[in-house]
Order: C-alpha cells, then sequence, then structure tokens
C-alpha cells in the first residue's frame, strides 16, 4: 500500500531576531532552518522583531536585519510584528498569572539571592512574604516571579534528544516581569507565538534551556504547546558563539553564504556554482530539506 504524505494541517514558523546587531553567520541559520522547515511543509513563516529589551537594541539594525533577510531572498508572510507594539498583551497574561495566584512580587537583589543559593536556583525567598501587587506604579522596585512546582517537564526535540528539565530544582520560580519593568524574554516569546498561531518553533541550542520554563507557562495559560527543535549553534575555533563577537560580520548575499549555511545544517545542498541565482538555492533548499539531517549537536566550530 502507498503511504499517504502525511503533513500537519497546517504549520506556521517564525524566526524572531533582536535588534541588536547585523544579521550574522550564527543568526542566518536560524532564520534558514526555520525557513526551510516551514516551506518544506507548505508552511507559512513570518517574522517577528523582538525588541522588548529597548536596552539592548542597536539603533537601526531591525532595519539592517530585514534588508539582509530580503538580500537573502526570504519571504515572509504577513506584516512583521515588533514585540513593542505588544506590551498589552504581556500585561493580560500578567493579570492572568496574578488571578490565578501562581505569581508574586520579589524585592531580592542579585546580591542577595546568590548569597541565598549557590547554584542560581532562586530558593523561593519571597513566595509567602505577601509583598502586594503593584505593577501600575512605577515607584514599586520589585520583579514578579511565577511560582513552579516540583515537576519535571519533558519534551521531545525534533533535532536533539528527549530534553526534561524540573523547574523547582534546576531554575527555582522565575521572573517573568522584571525590575526595571520590562516583560521577561519568557514571558513575551510565549504570549507572541501564541497570538501569531505558530505551531512549530526552530531556532539556535542556546535557547534549549529557556523550552521548558516557556512550556510551563504555555501550561499555565492554557495555550497549545508547538513543536521545538534547536539547531546547534556556530562558534569559532576559539568556542566563541558567533552573535555574542563584536566583531560578528555581516552575512553577505551571496549564495555561497547560503550554500554553507545550509551545509551546516546537514543538507547536501551541493555547490555554490550549482545554482544560477538565489531562488534556484530557495527552490532546491525546500525540496530536499530533511530536519533529520540537521547534526544532533550543541556547536559546530566555523571557519570564520
Ligand atoms: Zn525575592
Amino acid at each position: 500500500m502507498k503511504k499517504a504524505n502525511l503533513k500537519p494541517k497546517h504549520y506556521r514558523g517564525r524566526f524572531a531576531p533582536s535588534p541588536s546587531g547585523e544579521l550574522h553567520f550564527g543568526s542566518l541559520l536560524a532564520a534558514m532552518a526555520s525557513y526551510a522547515d516551514a516551506r518544506s511543509q507548505d508552511g507559512q513563516w513570518l517574522l517577528r522583531i523582538d525588541d522588548i529589551d529597548q536596552a539592548r537594541i542597536i539603533k537601526d539594525s531591525d532595519k539592517h536585519i530585514i534588508e539582509s533577510l530580503e538580500q537573502c531572498g526570504f519571504q515572509w508572510d504577513e506584516k512583521i510584528s515588533y514585540q513593542s507594539d505588544s506590551i498589552e498583551n504581556y500585561n493580560k497574561a500578567l493579570e492572568q498569572l496574578i488571578k490565578i495566584d501562581l505569581s508574586y512580587p520579589c524585592s531580592c537583589s542579585r546580591a542577595q539571592i546568590k548569597m541565598l543559593s549557590e547554584n542560581g536556583v532562586y530558593p523561593g525567598t519571597c513566595r509567602d512574604r505577601g509583598i502586594e501587587h503593584n505593577i501600575d506604579n512605577s515607584a514599586t522596585n520589585y520583579a514578579i516571579r511565577i511560582k513552579v512546582p516540583s515537576e519535571t517537564i519533558i519534551f521531545k526535540d525534533k533535532i536533539q534528544h528527549l530534553c526534561r528539565q524540573n523547574l523547582a530544582q534546576e531554575v527555582g520560580d522565575f521572573i517573568i516581569f522584571r525590575r526595571d519593568k520590562v516583560f521577561s524574554y519568557q514571558l513575551s516569546v510565549v504570549v507572541d507565538d501564541y497570538l501569531s498561531q505558530i505551531t512549530h518553533i526552530v531556532r539556535g541550542f542556546d535557547l534549549i534551556d529557556s523550552t521548558a520554563r516557556q512550556i510551563y507557562i504555555q501550561q499555565q495559560l492554557g495555550y497549545p504547546l508547538p513543536l521545538y527543535a534547536h539547531i546547534p549553534l556556530a562558534v569559532t575555533d576559539k568556542q566563541i558563539k558567533l552573535s555574542k563577537l563584536s566583531q560578528a560580520k555581516k552575512i553577505d548575499s551571496e549564495i555561497p553564504t547560503l550554500v554553507l549555511a545550509a551545509q551546516f545544517l546537514g543538507q547536501e545542498v551541493g555547490m555554490d556554482k550549482d545554482y544560477d541565482n538565489i531562488a534556484d538555492f530557495w527552490q532546491h533548499l525546500c525540496q530536499i530539506w530533511d530536519i533529520d539531517k540537521v547534526p544532533k549537536k550543541e556547536k559546530i566550530e566555523t571557519l570564520n
């Protein structure tokens, strides 16, 4: 009997760079993997600029990233979204978590937490201190944490392995609203992915450690859980993550860079001279894309 070609009912993927520098080889890999995985399954692919942490933003780098993506031939569905436009949505999610008594204010300083806990796990000091929520008051000087139970969260990463994390033992009650009045990465990403109906998240290995926390928030807010896949990070021969390098070079739009990126992701794309133009490259990559061929590694050295 011929096997039916089963495809998910709908696939919505995304790439969500923070505008803290140029699009470099490391971020190109995440963009490429998420894009090829979506397009190879007739899925949609969205672009979101994660600009909630204003302190990290480098002016105009959102424009530069978008330009580089365009030059590389990426095509996104729907309008580009910005996290800074979504604050009201994060507020609503936070209110929901406060309402179900799952969050509490914490006035501990970093130094205090360091003294209380050697491994960085927050010991729940403020859980029962009864500090009242007052998020509208700009004078308040506390963060808001979410309570976590001592349960192990298990998820199957599409590329890596079966992942498990006990949040109580390995993280502790974690921050969802920072002392400097910024919603945490964990909360904002979960809310945006939910509102954009993202079904598949393909991103760098550095975020695998955040996944259990994000799944926990999804569960508490009653959101459907997306599928996760974490690609290896590109590091230099000195093991420095590319995006952390101040000299992380802006990628050029030439086909050789795209071919190199696809090879890094384990795809048999041949050589750059096989392609007449960028559209030709993408068409081929999306045809042959096989996520099972992406190396099951945390990081891979690159030459530059
Ligand atoms: Zn505290």
